[in-house]
């Protein structure tokens, strides 16, 4: 056996692959597993417990016992937790990026970089939790004291996606525990080791049994059902695509929960006359193939001035024919395996769809023939109204270029879809810079800039995007509720 494989095993092999419920690694109460899978080979990793809807109540019936007395904690303990947590993601940067490229593909340089960013909202909430703080003042007739305090939410329900398997899960959890609030995990059924393995790292960091517990499953819509609709959960907290989010916001409806939705986005990215072309190059690279286009902040729709248009095509044709695609654990790959074989067929779908309405492709645009979920990564041009490739969300190595004669009409390209998570901007002119800022709906915008993400910046969308905010001193808020007490002046 070669001995990166030997590693990935030995690493495998550390990972629990059991419920995490009150501070102990359980079967599933029905004895019944599920596999994870390699999208670059289709083995399988590792089978994991598969919960049923009684297993995540009994995960809820945790969490609930676990809040008043995590909720009483002091801040500074929990800040001091939080901080530990953050020593041990860095101190295993190695295993959970393998274990990451792993169970989603991405490369491993990428990896490491989500382990980078995923530990940042441990750190960063570990500061937030000591400056939880409220307001007090005298009412206007004089005749009051109001005292305005921030308290912990209570348990809440967080279910996540497969792209980004730590850094969606550190987003939730370490501002709810900074918070206060006690928690169920769901991660996505085709990426839960890293949840399981950051599981076992709160576990050292010294975290109460009960406070966060961890369900793995295959029936996602069984097991969040009863979850969502049971009394005692104050908060869900879902990223994951729009029409889930919808149909678990209908849910949530009943009893009134409070909610954040991280949903999906068709990010656009304008390129005008003015802008630095080699910064845009750059922007366009990162903010399209990070991730092989699987995120949800991927530049979707490249909105480019005609008069650089042929110039911008050129130079992002040559850099991505340089492309290298491959395994997420050799070295010098950039593009690793789509998630499954459906979201080969869809990116492929997409592009056929422009093709028939009169797009050109310039480079790529074939699935790499072979073993796992491999597509080249394509750029096409010419994309007419109309095409799926502008509506849909790509989520995959599909660069999409359309052009633009003015500004309005840039603005009216970018504004035209429902979703608004983020927009890309590329231009020298700081007083248009300034200009979309206001005219475009956007939740996050990068101007001149391809990644916008930080754990001390608010994240999330406007329209259907979602609704609340992750990272920040935003993020903190999602989890507090605020009371007003009003003390007569004697
Ligand atoms: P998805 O909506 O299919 O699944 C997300 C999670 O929801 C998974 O854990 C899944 O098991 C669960 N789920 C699916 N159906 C459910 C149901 N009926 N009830 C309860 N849970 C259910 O999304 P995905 O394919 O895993 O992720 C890709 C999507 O996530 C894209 O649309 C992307 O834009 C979005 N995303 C958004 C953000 C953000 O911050 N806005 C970040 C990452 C991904």
């Amino acid at each position: 056996m070669a001995s990166g494989e030997a590693a990935e095993w030995s690493l495998l092999e550390m990972v629990p692959n059991k419920l995490f419920i009150n501070g102990r690694w359980e079967e599933a109460e029905e004895r019944l597993t599920f596999d994870v899978k390699d999208p670059a080979t289709g083995r399988v990793l590792s089978s994991i417990a598969d919960a049923s809807p009684a297993d995540a109540i009994r995960a809820l019936d945790a969490a609930v016992a676990a809040q008043d007395s995590w909720a009483a904690t002091s801040p500074r303990v929990r800040s001091e937790i939080l901080r530990r947590a953050f020593e041990l993601v860095i101190r295993h940067t190695d295993e959970l990026a393998l274990l990451m490229t792993l169970e989603m593909g991405k490369p491993l340089a990428e990896a490491k970089g989500e382990v980078a960013y995923g530990a940042e909202f441990l750190r960063w909430f570990s500061e937030e939790a000591v400056r939880i703080s409220g307001r007090y003042g005298v009412n206007p007739e004089g005749t009051g004291h109001m005292i305005v305090s921030e308290h912990p939410v209570g348990p809440c329900y967080f279910i996540t996606p497969w792209n980004f398997p730590l850094a969606m899960a550190t987003r939730k959890i370490a501002p709810a525990l900074a918070a206060g609030c006690t928690v169920v995990i769901k991660p996505a059924e085709l990426t839960p080791l890293t949840t399981l393995f950051l599981a076992s790292i709160l576990e050292q960091a010294g975290l109460p049994m009960g406070v966060v517990n961890v369900i793995t499953t295959t029936r996602a819509a069984a097991i969040s059902e009863p979850v969502i609709a049971d009394p005692r959960l104050r908060k869900l907290s879902f990223t994951g695509s729009t029409p889930v989010g919808r149909r678990l916001l209908s849910q949530a409806a009943d009893n009134v929960l409070r909610v954040s939705m991280e949903l999906g986005g068709n990010a656009p990215f304008l390129v005008f006359e003015d802008a630095d072309l080699d910064l845009a190059v750059e922007g366009a690279m990162l903010a399209k193939f990070r991730n092989i286009g699987q995120a949800c902040t991927a530049a979707n729709r490249f909105i480019v001035h005609q008069s650089v248009a042929k110039e911008f095509e050129h130079r992002v044709t040559e850099r991505v024919q340089n492309m290298r695609v491959g395994r997420g654990t050799e070295k010098g790959v950039d593009i690793g395996p789509l998630i499954d074989q459906r979201a080969v067929s869809k990116a492929q779908a997409l592009v056929a769809d422009a093709l028939g309405r009169g797009a050109r492709v310039l480079t790529g645009g074939r699935e790499v023939a072979g073993e796992g979920c491999f597509i080249e990564p394509t750029v096409v041009t010419d994309v007419p109204l109309g095409s799926s490739l502008l509506s849909e969300e790509i989520f995959g190595p599909i660069l999409a270029i359309s052009t633009f004669e003015s500004e309005e009409e840039a603005v009216a390209l970018a504004n035209s879809t429902e979703f608004g998570l983020v927009s890309y901007v590329f231009t020298q002119d700081l007083a248009r810079g300034h200009r979309m800022i206001t005219q475009l709906e956007t939740g996050m915008m990068g101007l001149n800039a391809g990644v916008v993400s930080n754990a001390a910046a608010p994240f999330g969308g406007v329209k259907q995007s979602g609704l609340g905010r992750e990272g920040g001193v935003e993020g903190i808020h999602e989890f507090l509720t605020t009371k007003y007490t009003l003390v007569p002046v004697s």
